[in-house]
């Protein structure tokens, strides 16, 4: 799998810095986000470097996809699957994307209010 030594979350992925972890298995890691915006605030990541959903492929689908079943348990095992939530990708300056190593934010735990600032 590629990675980028000079890349956060590849860092997180090989353990060599922490993170609070949540959710692993061979293709991806869900961790808590250092900034959380909301009381359930996980990033999703594939264990590839992929800087952002400009640079997906087809060879990256099955990890990909599974960043929505590691989603859905992740759901489950913080409390939120039934009250709802939110699956963001950021991607690029207008989006504020600030980690290029693609990302899924699963977010939670209260009410989320409109999907994008007017
Ligand atoms: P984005 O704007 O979509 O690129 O979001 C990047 C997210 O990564 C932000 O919500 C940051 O708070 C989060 N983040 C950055 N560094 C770390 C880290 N070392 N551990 C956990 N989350 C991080
Ligand atoms: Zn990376």
């Amino acid at each position: 799998m590629k990675r980028d030594p000079n890349c956060v979350f590849c860092k997180i992925v090989a353990g060599e810095i922490p993170a609070k972890k949540v959710y692993e298995d061979d293709l991806v890691v869900a961790f808590n986000d250092i900034h959380p915006r909301t009381p359930v605030h996980v990033l999703i990541v594939p264990k590839e470097h992929i800087p952002s959903v400009n640079a997906v492929a087809p060879e990256h689908e099955t990890m990909l996809g599974r960043l929505f079943t590691a989603a859905r348990q992740v759901a489950e095992t913080t409390g939120v699957a039934q009250t709802g939530y939110r699956l963001l990708v950021n991607t690029g300056p207008h989006a504020g994307q600030e980690v290029y190593h693609i990302h899924m934010h699963l977010l939670g735990g209260r009410p989320l209010g409109p999907m994008v600032a007017r």
